[in-house]
């Protein structure tokens, strides 16, 4: 099978065909470098690093562009609250966002420009647009006219007539029709402004996008992605703006993904069910993040919980069990020559998922499947004379951290991971790593004397705080339950 992926413009899954066989161009629009990112940005993110990440692992070689919107009013709003430079704001909250996608464990894109890098291109592009009709000039604004586009709103499938019917134009601005856009905007005071034909002043939104791409990618490139809410207008006027200069189609597959509620309602700074990415993880580490993101759908919508987050943390840790587990029981074990099909089988199934509008839900799924053999396959009595069983672990093990890896999964030391859940939740129950010695060295004592009932006394409590002691020969251990 193939991949396939479902395109916005279609409104359908459709076989991925490169432009050029072997090669992918994708853009994705980036942040507004005015404040921290919150669990949205996040997941966008994450979304389309399984996406780069997942071509990558199909032997494509991906160019791909992720930009930083660097000038914007709301830049421009904040950087004067605090009496600083935009340019100033703009490279803080940059610094803050490669920390946060670092810290989630992201691969950086090919390249990561800035519209501010791009100024003269934009201008270009805008005297294109003015020279073909598409575009007019208007007191020192520039701005497209969507008349002259006959296709434009075929990504959104909106209806002209009844958008215009609710458009308003705002004051200040002289446009012809109000659904026209602004590729250029005269300076007002006190604003970053660049020389052009029309007076200093500074790019729209729409076009810093169109500007990068086409300077990076081509006139045509095969993956446009970004967050839903940015497929009107952002995604239309780019659309409007490109294919208006070029005459060629844009962009061959439009992937956007869905929302993130918070408790089952939009997220709004209003409503102060705001999280930024800085806030979460404080409390959870940034693969939890990553595998609640990936346990749904990239088109579907997702709720954010402290639940779901929690829930997510002990989904994780199981896969981190097993590979412990796994690795234990065959520790020592010589290897044989016998052949296990598990790993390939796996494999199988994981393509299929992701070939399947990477469909990390369902891939996920299927590694859980490998999870639950290995807990079954290790607990047969004598596994470990058992040649085919040991080679079915070790081939199920090293498939899973594979294929973790395709989705930036079980990147951390299993023994490490699993102590460290530990001691965060005996940390959630008021004790400490001291408190648990001792209890366990009471009990041993106990036993020694023969005091068995003071030993499974200790051993209950225990369990009663959720806390599970692990008797082995070489010695007790505990885990959270
Ligand atoms: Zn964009």
């Amino acid at each position: 099978m193939s991949l396939r992926v479902y395109n916005t413009l279609s409104g359908k899954k459709e076989e991925f065909q490169p432009l050029v066989p072997g090669k992918v161009g994708m853009y994705v629009c980036g942040v507004t470098v005015y404040d921290f990112c919150h669990i949205g940005h996040a997941r966008a993110n994450i979304v389309f690093d399984i996406v780069y990440r997942y071509l990558q692992y199909s032997n494509y070689d991906v160019t791909y562009v992720r930009n930083y919107t660097d000038v914007d009013d709301k830049i421009i709003n904040r950087a004067n609250q605090q009496g600083i430079s935009s340019k100033q704001l703009a490279e803080e909250f940059i610094q803050a966002f490669d920390e946060d996608m670092e810290a989630l464990g992201l691969r950086k894109p090919t390249h990561e420009p800035k519209a501010t890098e791009y100024i003269d291109r934009i201008i270009v592009l805008a005297k294109q647009l003015i020279e073909k009709g598409m575009a007019y000039e208007s007191a020192g604004d520039v701005y497209y006219s969507v008349e002259k586009f006959p296709t434009y709103l075929k990504l959104s499938k909106r209806n002209m007539e009844e958008m215009q019917a609710g458009a308003r134009i705002a004051p200040g601005e002289q446009k012809r029709n109000p659904m026209d856009f602004a590729l250029w905007k005269a300076a007002k005071p006190g604003e970053p402004s660049w020389e052009s034909p029309w007076g200093p002043g500074r790019p729209g939104w729409h076009i810093e996008c169109s500007a990068m791409s086409s300077a990076l990618l081509g006139e045509t490139f095969d993956i446009h992605g970004g967050g839903r809410d940015l497929i009107f207008p952002h995604h239309e006027n780019e659309i409007a703006q490109s294919e208006g200069i070029s005459g060629k189609p844009f962009v061959k597959y439009w992937l956007h993904n869905g929302f993130v509620n918070i408790n089952q309602e939009k997220m709004s700074k209003s409503l102060g069910n705001f999280f930024t990415i800085r806030d979460i993880l404080k409390s959870y580490n940034p693969e939890v993040v990553r595998f609640f993101i990936l346990t749904a759908h990239y088109r579907s919508p997702v709720d954010f919980s402290d639940q779901n987050l929690k829930e997510a943390q002990a989904g994780l840790s199981r896969f981190y069990e097993a590979l412990q587990l796994a690795a234990e029981a065959v520790e020592g074990v010589p290897e044989s020559e016998v052949a296990a099909q598990e790993g390939a089988e796996l494999e199988a199934q994981f393509r299929a998922a992701m070939d399947d509008d990477f469909n990390t839900a369902q891939a996920i799924g299927h590694l859980f499947e490998g999870v639950r053999t290995i807990n079954r396959l290790v607990a047969e009595k004598k596994f470990r004379k058992k040649a085919d069983k040991v080679a079915s672990v070790r081939a199920l093990r090293e498939k899973i951290a594979e294929l973790g890896d395709v989705l930036g999964l079980f990147v951390s030391d299993p023994a490490g991971w699993l102590k460290q859940q530990n001691l965060k939740g005996l940390q959630a129950l008021g004790l400490t790593e001291t408190d648990l010695d001792a209890a366990i060295q009471e009990r041993l004592e106990a036993r020694g004397n023969k005091d068995f009932a003071r030993a499974d006394q200790i051993r209950d409590e225990l369990v009663q705080k959720g806390i599970e002691l692990l008797d082995s020969p070489a010695g007790t251990t505990w885990k959270i339950k």
